[in-house]
C-alpha cells in the first residue's frame, strides 16, 4: 500500500472522535490510550499508517493535545494525511534513539494507559519495560463502542462496498463450469474484486464435498455437474471499508433434497435480516436464524455464529453469537449469514451485509437470495 491517507473525507467525523476517546477514557478511568498502526488509528484519525518493527503510535493523554510519534523516515508521509488538520502533532524518533525513551516521556505522569487490541506484542513488552509503575489494559472497551456504531458517512462507505462485491457475485455463475478447478474461478472473482477494491481479502470457492466446509479458501479440484458451489468474497476498498457476501450456487439442476434444505435456509436468513431493529440482542437475531434451521433438523450444522460486525476490519464487534446481550443500535452493521454444512456431503451459506437503522434494517447486498442453478 502507498496510499497512506484513507481517501475518507477529511472532514469533521474525524474532529470528534479523539476528543470523544479522551472523554470516554477519562470516564473509564484510564489515562491516556496508546494505538499502533491498524483499523483503531486509521478509524481515529484518517492516518493509514505502515506496520513495521519500527513503532508509530498515537499517543492521546487526557488534557493533552494528541501526538504521533513515528520514526523519522515516516514523517514526510505524514504531511499528507488528516493528521495536521486534526491538531495531531507529529513528533519523530531517529533510528539511533531509543523510541521506547521518548513514548516514556510523552505519557509522562499517566498511571493507566490503555492499547489498542492489534498493539504489537513487542512493542508492548518495551513499553512495560521503560514503564515499570504504569499499568497497561486493552483499548478495545473504549474504541470498539464507537467503532460498532457507524455514521452516515461509513455506512456510505460499506453501501459501496456492498455493491462492488455484488457486481462481482452478478458475474460468478457466467464463471462456474463442469471441468474447471476452484482455483480458475478464484483467479477470475480475485480479478473482478480488484477491478473496484484495493485488495481482495478472501475467495472461497468451496465446491461439492467442500461446500461443507466454512472456511474453505479454494483448491484444484475440479468441479462436476450436480454439486452445490459456495462463494464467499470480499475485499477492502479505497475507502478502507471492507465487503463479504455468499451466495450458493449449484452446477445443473439442483438435488431435491438439496433445494428443499435450500428453501429453509433462505427463509432463516430472510427471517434473521427482518428481525433487525433498535433494541434487538446481537442474540436474538442468531437465534432467530438458528430456530427455523433447527426446527427442519439443521441445527446441528449450523456450525458457526449468525453473523459478525464489519467496518474497516470484516470481522469486528459486535458478534451475532449466542451469549452476546449487547442491543442493537442505529449504525452498527454486521452480517447475516446462515449455513448448514454436512461434513464431506455438501453445505450452503447466504451473507448480506445488513445495517440497523432508527426504523429497522437496511440491506446493503443486494443480489437475489435464491439457489443460483448454473446452466450446463
Ligand atoms: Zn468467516
Ligand atoms: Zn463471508
Ligand atoms: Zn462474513
Amino acid at each position: 500500500m502507498t496510499n497512506r491517507s484513507s481517501g475518507l473525507n477529511k472532514g469533521t467525523e474525524f474532529k470528534e472522535r479523539i476528543p470523544k476517546l479522551q472523554a470516554d477514557s477519562v470516564a473509564q478511568g484510564v489515562d491516556a490510550v496508546v494505538v499502533g498502526p491498524g483499523p483503531d488509528l486509521r478509524y481515529l484519525t484518517g492516518y493509514n499508517a505502515h506496520l513495521s518493527e519500527r513503532i508509530t503510535a498515537l499517543v492521546t493523554v487526557s488534557d493533552r493535545a494528541p501526538v504521533v510519534l513515528v520514526p523519522k523516515l515516516e514523517e514526510q508521509g505524514t504531511r499528507s494525511t488528516s493528521l495536521p488538520t486534526l491538531g495531531v502533532s507529529v513528533v519523530t524518533w531517529e533510528e539511533t534513539e531509543d523510541p521506547f525513551f521518548a513514548l516514556s516521556e510523552l505519557l509522562d505522569g499517566a498511571d493507566t494507559v490503555a492499547v489498542n487490541d492489534l498493539f504489537p506484542a513487542r512493542w508492548l513488552l518495551k513499553a512495560q519495560a521503560a514503564l515499570p509503575q504504569v499499568g497497561f489494559v486493552t483499548a478495545g472497551p473504549l474504541v470498539s463502542p464507537m467503532r460498532e456504531r457507524k455514521s452516515p458517512e461509513e455506512v456510505e462507505f460499506l453501501r459501496e462496498a456492498a455493491e462492488a462485491i455484488d457486481e462481482v457475485h452478478a458475474q460468478v455463475a457466467n464463471w462456474l463450469a463442469p471441468g474447471l478447478s476452484e482455483r480458475d474461478v478464484a483467479l477470475k472473482i480475485q480479478a473482478a474484486i480488484l477491478e473496484r477494491h484495493s485488495s481482495a481479502d478472501f475467495i472461497i470457492v468451496g465446491s461439492g464435498p467442500n461446500s461443507s466446509a466454512p472456511h474453505h479458501d479454494y483448491s484444484d479440484r475440479i468441479m462436476s455437474k450436480g454439486e452445490p458451489v459456495v462463494v464467499d468474497i470480499g475485499g477492502t476498498m479505497p475507502s478502507g471499508y471492507c465487503s463479504d457476501s455468499t451466495r450458493t450456487y449449484f452446477l445443473g439442476e439442483p438435488d431435491p433434497e438439496f433445494a428443499r434444505l435450500y428453501a429453509v435456509l433462505q427463509q432463516a436468513q430472510a427471517a434473521a435480516v427482518e428481525a433487525v431493529q433498535p433494541g434487538a440482542t446481537c442474540e436474538s437475531i442468531d437465534a432467530v436464524a438458528r430456530d427455523i434451521l433447527t426446527d427442519a433438523g439443521l441445527g446441528e450444522q449450523f456450525l458457526h455464529r449468525t453473523g459478525h460486525g464489519i467496518g474497516l476490519e470484516t470481522h469486528e464487534e459486535p458478534y451475532i453469537v449466542a451469549g452476546n446481550d449487547l442491543t442493537l443500535e442505529p449504525g452498527m452493521a454486521f452480517s447475516v449469514e446462515p449455513g448448514f454444512y454436512d461434513g464431506g456431503k455438501w453445505g450452503a451459506r447466504i451473507e448480506d451485509i445488513v445495517v440497523c437503522t432508527e426504523s429497522g434494517v437496511d440491506p446493503l447486498n443486494r443480489r437475489p437470495h435464491e439457489l443460483v442453478v448454473v446452466d450446463c
